[in-house]
């Protein structure tokens, strides 16, 4: 096992092992962990192919900043020449027709890219179990979700299959899995890296972030994934920053952490309160002044995020009409029948839920009661981050409230189901980013993960106190 990049490019360039032999090793454990279902697509031929010409290039001393880094792309990411399937039957076919801006930079720095990984239909879901083309396996307990959407690159990090994944979080798609399969997820600020190429679901919601087994991988791949994309309006003019030196810089003695006095602990699993206790009274030994704080709109933002994420997404997914994307049905002979064929065969039960509850809120007659509202709770949540983070640096919390559950116990309970993302939703309401480090493990074996949230572009004091965590508490 590579444990972490900064060790393997050691022994990149003293010449130890090749990166040809890194690439065969994931695909060797890819061919093995098959049985997960976390990739969609292997790289195989291609990846072999960029691992050879990085070997040369290593050896004559001008490879990229992440030579070698093999790394694994959710499918909602364009790949260009690569099948685009955002886990939906509706592009099952569709080829991604340019590359992402994020992925790009991560392939001009000479990282590897092994494969497309599996996740819920437009990213849509908590457990994995809304793609079209099969649910995952959580590698920690194969009878468990891996959490979702992007539960295929959660799985393929915890089990070895690449040293990195990328995936997207809107209301807590990287953090909830990362979480589920304890591996370390980040999701940057709303704007830090360019949604060019990612297939949206909800706009003003959608980030790219990375999965890693440490905390300098996930820092390494954000710093180069990060910055200002002319093709993304929304990318936001920031100049890179290296994570890895702040990250060694960091001291808990200088920071003040915000715990949530009046969190909704109901449905919380106790060995996680107790985990992240335990986190509490280390960083609270080493000098970190631990202050109660108040996010009085919080307990709304699942409500909040359902609304105006489904209002985004009917209007994002308008698009898969059966004309310009995707696959068409066979049967229609009007125009409106193709519509409708299309939409009706080719989306999922969750998607079309979505889609009807998102048409529902924008509707003439329900568009003040609830779309303008929830935007208007959006506001006051933002505001009260704003709030808090005059007092406090970090905010600390848990990243869901139970461990991983049983595949089949929430399909049919969309309730149940969406209440998973209730500690996730609110970074995302407010654009903050977001790290789940993991913490230990229940009684059950199973993973636990702690969230740590920052103000916006503050990337840099949230990937330092889960560093600080991870190296701390055992
Ligand atoms: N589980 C959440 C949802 O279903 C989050 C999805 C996401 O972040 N992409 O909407």
């Amino acid at each position: 096992m590579y444990n972490d990049y900064a060790a393997l490019k050691k022994e990149l360039y003293a010449g130890n092992v090749t990166c040809t032999e890194v690439v065969r090793y994931y695909l060797d454990n890819i061919n093995k962990g098959k049985h997960l279902n976390a990739f969609l697509l292997v790289l195989e031929t291609e990846a072999l192919r960029q691992a050879s010409e990085i070997d040369l290039k290593i050896r004559s001393g001008n490879a990229g900043k992440l030579a070698g880094m093999v790394i694994a792309v959710k499918d909602v990411l364009s790949l260009k020449g690569y099948k685009l399937t955002c886990g939906s039957k509706i592009l099952q076919n569709f080829e991604a027709l340019y590359t992402a801006s994020a992925i790009q930079r991560l392939i001009d720095e000479d990282a590897v890219i092994i494969g497309k990984t599996n996740c819920d239909e437009f990213a849509m879901g908590s457990s994995n179990e809304n793609s079209a083309y099969g649910n995952v396996l959580n590698p920690a307990d194969n009878s468990c979700v891996p959490g979702g959407s992007s539960g295929g690159s959660a799985a393929a990090v915890a089990a070895d299959m690449c040293m990195v994944s990328i995936g997207t979080d809107t209301g807590g798609s990287i953090r909830q899995p990362a979480s589920f399969c304890g591996v370390v997820g980040l999701k940057p600020t709303y704007g830090r890296i360019s949604r060019y190429g990612l297939t949206a679901f909800a706009s003003s919601f959608d980030t790219i972030g990375p999965f890693a087994r440490n905390v300098s991988d996930a820092a390494l791949a954000l710093e180069v994934m990060s910055g200002l994309d002319k093709n993304d309006s929304t990318s936001a003019n920031k100049n890179k920053e290296d994570y890895i030196s702040k990250i060694h810089e960091f001291s808990a003695g200088k920071i003040k952490v915000g715990i949530i006095a009046d969190l909704d602990e109901s449905g919380l699993q106790h060995e996680i309160k107790e985990s992240m206790n335990k986190a509490v009274e280390q960083i609270k030994s080493s000098g970190a002044e631990i202050i109660p704080i108040e996010l009085p709109n919080l307990k709304y933002s699942i409500q909040a995020y359902y609304i105006l994420t489904t209002a985004e997404a009917s209007s994002n997914l308008a698009r898969y009409d059966g004309a310009r994307y995707g696959t068409r049905s066979k049967d229609a002979k009007v125009l409106e029948d193709m519509y409708v064929n299309s939409r009706s065969e080719g989306f999922g039960m969750e998607v079309k839920r979505r889609i009807m509850l998102g048409t529902y809120v924008l509707s003439h007659g329900y568009y003040d009661a609830y779309y303008k509202k929830a935007q208007r709770l959006r506001r006051l949540i933002k505001n009260d981050f704003k709030k808090v983070y005059d007092k406090v640096d970090l905010i600390l919390l848990p990243t869901t409230p139970t461990t991983a559950f049983k595949i089949g116990e929430k399909s049919n309970n969309p309730l149940a189901m969406y209440l998973n993302d209730i500690y996730t939703t609110a970074a995302n309401l407010s654009g903050n980013p977001a790290l789940s480090i993991p913490l230990g493990k229940d009684n059950n074996n199973l993973p636990i993960g702690l969230q740590i949230i920052g103000d916006d572009f503050n990337e840099a004091k949230v990937l330092g106190l889960g560093e600080f965590i991870l190296k701390n508490t055992a």
